[in-house]
């Protein structure tokens, strides 16, 4: 008898550190904040191709947007839909402007020794799984704080969500999702109290 149940397969990607999440075409990931206050770098692949990659560039032109909502897709650099917002429970303030935090920002910040960062937690995500990538896509930031202002400088505040919201995206495609528990905490930019925490997620279909 096929199981026609649908299923949901929570996981966890510990704080501070990067992992790689197959996704079939129609399945959902629902990527949660359950303290409120962390930040994921998010990037998708095509998982037939991998030189197809989620586009934060072609995503902004193509919705005319830099933060989506509901029914908008993140595309790939070739216009594909990859993953489409069904459900946001947060405020609906996430970035898609800002790079992904790398070992330099750290340096830049007087970090003496290693940091961890998203860039590496991309790489080291991909390679767990037998993959790699030949650089750092633009991530969608998901509960990312960056407001533009006024006079189109930007700001980096706390997230505004609060413990349980959650996003939900669907696949368009087969990928390869990675998710990196922002290890930031030389800002706010994971909350006030500079705190990486784990980021949570569920698979479902
Ligand atoms: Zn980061």
């Amino acid at each position: 008898m096929i199981d026609t149940l649908s299923r949901a397969v929570p996981g966890v990607v510990p704080a501070t550190m990067g992992k790689a999440i197959p996704l079939s075409n129609g399945q959902v990931i629902k990527v949660l904040s359950q303290h409120g206050t962390q930040v994921f770098d998010m990037w998708a692949f095509n998982a037939a191709d991998m030189t197809e990659f989620m586009s934060m560039e072609h995503t902004r032109s193509r919705n005319s947007k830099i933060v989506l909502g509901v029914g908008d897709h993140y595309v790939s650099d070739r216009r594909r839909p990859m993953l489409c917002v069904t459900e946001d429970t947060s405020p609906g303030i996430h970035d898609t402007l800002l790079c992904a935090c790398n070992r330099q920002i750290y340096e830049e910040a007087g970090c003496k020794t290693y940091h961890r960062n998203c860039s590496d937690n991309l790489h080291e995500g991909l390679a767990e799984i037998g993959l790699s990538f030949p650089f750092t896509p633009g991530p969608l930031n998901v509960f990312m704080n960056i407001p533009v202002n006024a006079d189109r400088t930007i700001s980096r505040l706390p997230p505004a969500t609060k413990p349980g919201d959650y996003v939900r995206l669907k696949a368009g495609m087969d990928l390869i999702v990675v998710i990196s528990a922002c290890p930031q905490d030389m800002t706010v930019i994971n909350g006030p109290d500079k705190t990486p925490r784990d980021a949570h997620y569920v698979i479902e279909g």
